[in-house]
């Protein structure tokens, strides 16, 4: 296997709703926001390559939307997802797999370009993964998660012809060395994959840990759609995770790319901070 770190740039979400209960006496520390109360987040993805497939792991927000809408989020740094991907030494059409953990609009933006009037997938080769319990839930959106759930993202994939869904359950196969968790708190069926790479178990947190300033339980998204779900989900992976070792990859941490693990009186919080390029 071989794994390439994948920049999409940054963008600002409201600390407080990042944050969920946790006050901001808190969080500031740790993560300091701006004068509007908006903290810088990633939208880190992850190339996989394993069995002679490329798999791309989540897309960012991508750039076909108006500017009324980029106004929300303040994009900023300088890295786009297909440019990520050439530096990592491949072109778009080499992706083989789409693999989509959620698709709230930060996760699967990218997923899908304009061509002229149209919309179409960014990768043409590629077949793109979700599951049918969240894909339903997804086009079916329930009133606080309907701002996440665009259209645009979301229904030209089916159109194509090119999404298929992972039919697996929670610890199933999808590829050689990658594994699938199921979690359900932050969103129906959010799928996190769980990898081996050179002797070591990494788990691509998602929205589950959305950075690593949220390993302590209360810190929850206040976007979740069940946070005592996300708590016992998150308790048992993190209790897994310490126990065998495995390093926590973070698709929203601004600054953290990768972190290991050990358990402490006040909890499980992080050891040594790392990045793919130095496994
Ligand atoms: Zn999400």
């Amino acid at each position: 296997m071989q794994l390439h770190t994948i920049n999409t740039g940054l963008f600002k979400l409201d600390g407080g709703a990042m944050h969920g209960v946790v006050p901001k006496a808190l969080w500031n520390k740790l993560n300091p926001s701006d004068d509007n109360n908006m903290c810088s987040w990633a939208m880190r993805c992850l190339l996989v390559e394993t069995d002679g497939r490329l798999i791309l792991v989540d897309t960012g927000i991508g750039d076909k939307q108006d500017e009324k809408f980029f106004g929300h989020y303040y994009l900023h740094g300088n890295d786009r997802l297909i440019q990520s991907i050439q530096n990592a030494g491949y072109s778009p059409d080499d992706i083989t797999d789409v693999f989509l953990t959620h698709l709230h609009f930060d996760h699967v933006g990218g997923a899908v370009k304009r061509a002229g009037e149209k919309l179409v997938p960014t990768f043409k080769n590629a077949t793109y993964w979700s599951n049918a319990n969240h894909w339903d839930w997804a086009i079916n959106p329930n009133d606080r998660e309907k701002a996440s759930f665009l259209k645009e993202n979301i229904l030209p994939i089916q159109e194509s012809g090119q999404l298929q869904f992972f039919e697996g359950k929670d610890g199933d196969t999808f590829a050689s060395g990658f594994k699938v968790r199921l979690v359900n708190g932050h969103t129906e069926s959010m799928m996190l994959p769980q990898l081996e790479y050179n002797n070591q178990t990494i788990l691509y947190c998602a929205d589950l840990l959305p950075s690593m300033h949220h390993l302590p339980m209360p810190w929850v998204m206040a976007y979740d759609t069940r946070p005592l779900e996300t708590m016992k989900e998150k308790k048992l992976l993190l209790e897994e995770a310490v126990a065998q070792n495995w390093l926590l990859y973070f698709e929203h941490d601004a600054v953290n790319e990768l972190c290991s693990l050990q358990q402490t009186d006040r909890g499980i919080r992080y050891k040594d901070i790392l990045a793919v390029s130095q496994l």
